[in-house]
């Protein structure tokens, strides 16, 4: 055992303690770096049923990247509620939006805004999938199972491999995926991914902002079980440089117009929406606005290059 590290099997037994009555609410939420997610916990004194039987809490902006002016409180909004497979039993996981003290939606709060554009699409029924890769890492930032002072075979074997040759992590996997069914996450499926120690989980389809809410509660969940194997989990578009795939968010979307006999016409129609913002959206889909993506988005390794829109069947 690493130095720090404590043995997770000596915590069961704390967790056989009764609790009593009341409950355990976690509170997480996204923080300043727009990627990054935070947590703290709040006793209530019975079981919340939804997000609004939970209090509105607050933490120090300042130690979030999330401090405005000499004001540093933020306010914590539950807005999704879910089971905490870790601590079991009533205890909750509880997704949250910041608000700044004059009342006002938080700079970061990207949720408000989409949650505004989700209630205007209401009526299309907007479904999404999105497929989360990510790459698991040591301790020491170097790919799990990767030999330390070199490389592993070239990519081919990998995706959706199976042996101890072929993939590294798959109990983080296993412990990942049983935990967001526990949750109450619309998780989909896993597979191995083309690079050694990569792997994805598919969320949905979900319906507008629920799909927000489901795949930031599964990567919390991500977190949260790779600190209990001493192991790190990264959505960085690239972690390696070289022949190596990068590790994406694929985003699957319909309408019900989409999805009804003669749909072809609102996909067209779409299409050629998106067609015209490419830029605009690019810079939408990382925190970054586009410089993240843009080592990974190169046209080679099964990716496009970020400067070209195209579409197919
Ligand atoms: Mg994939």
């Amino acid at each position: 055992m690493g130095f720090g590290h404590t043995d997770k099997n000596v915590l069961k037994r704390y967790y056989e303690i009764p609790q009593g009555d009341r409950v355990q609410a976690m509170y997480v939420w996204i923080d300043g770096t727009g990627e990054s997610l935070r947590a703290k916990t709040k006793t209530l004194n019975e079981e919340p049923k939804s997000p609004k039987d939970c209090p509105i809490w607050n933490f120090d902006g300042s130690s979030t990247y999330q401090a405005e002016g000499s004001n540093s409180d933020v306010y914590l909004h539950p807005v999704a509620l879910f089971n905490d497979p870790f601590r079991g039993g009533k205890n909750k996981l509880v997704l949250c939006e910041t608000y700044k003290y004059n009342k006002m939606p938080h700079e970061t709060n990207k949720r408000h805004t989409c949650n505004q554009v989700m209630e205007r699409a209401k009526e299309a029924k907007p479904w999404f999938g999105i497929e989360q890769e990510y790459t698991l890492l040591d301790m020491d930032g170097h790919p799990l199972g990767w030999p330390k002072n070199g490389f592993p075979g070239p990519q081919g074997p990998y995706y959706c491999g199976v042996g101890a040759n072929k993939v590294h992590g798959r109990d983080i996997v296993e412990a990942h995926y049983r935990c967001c069914l526990y949750a109450g996450i619309t998780i989909s499926g896993t597979n191995a991914e083309v690079m050694p120690a990569q792997w994805e989980f598919q969320v949905g389809p979900c319906e507008g902002i629920q799909m927000g809410d489901h795949l930031w509660m599964a990567r919390f969940l991500l977190h949260r079980v790779c600190e209990d194997f001493n192991v790190i989990a990264t959505l960085d578009p690239k972690p390696m440089e070289g022949d190596w795939n990068g590790a994406g968010a694929h985003c699957n979307y319909s309408t019900l117009g989409m999805r009804e006999p003669g749909g072809i016409k609102d996909i067209e129609q779409a299409i050629d929406r998106l067609s015209r913002h490419h830029v605009r959206h690019i810079k939408a889909y990382d925190p970054k606005e586009g410089k993240d993506n843009e080592r990974r988005l190169t046209g080679a390794h099964e990716t496009s290059s970020i400067h070209d829109f195209s579409a197919g069947i």
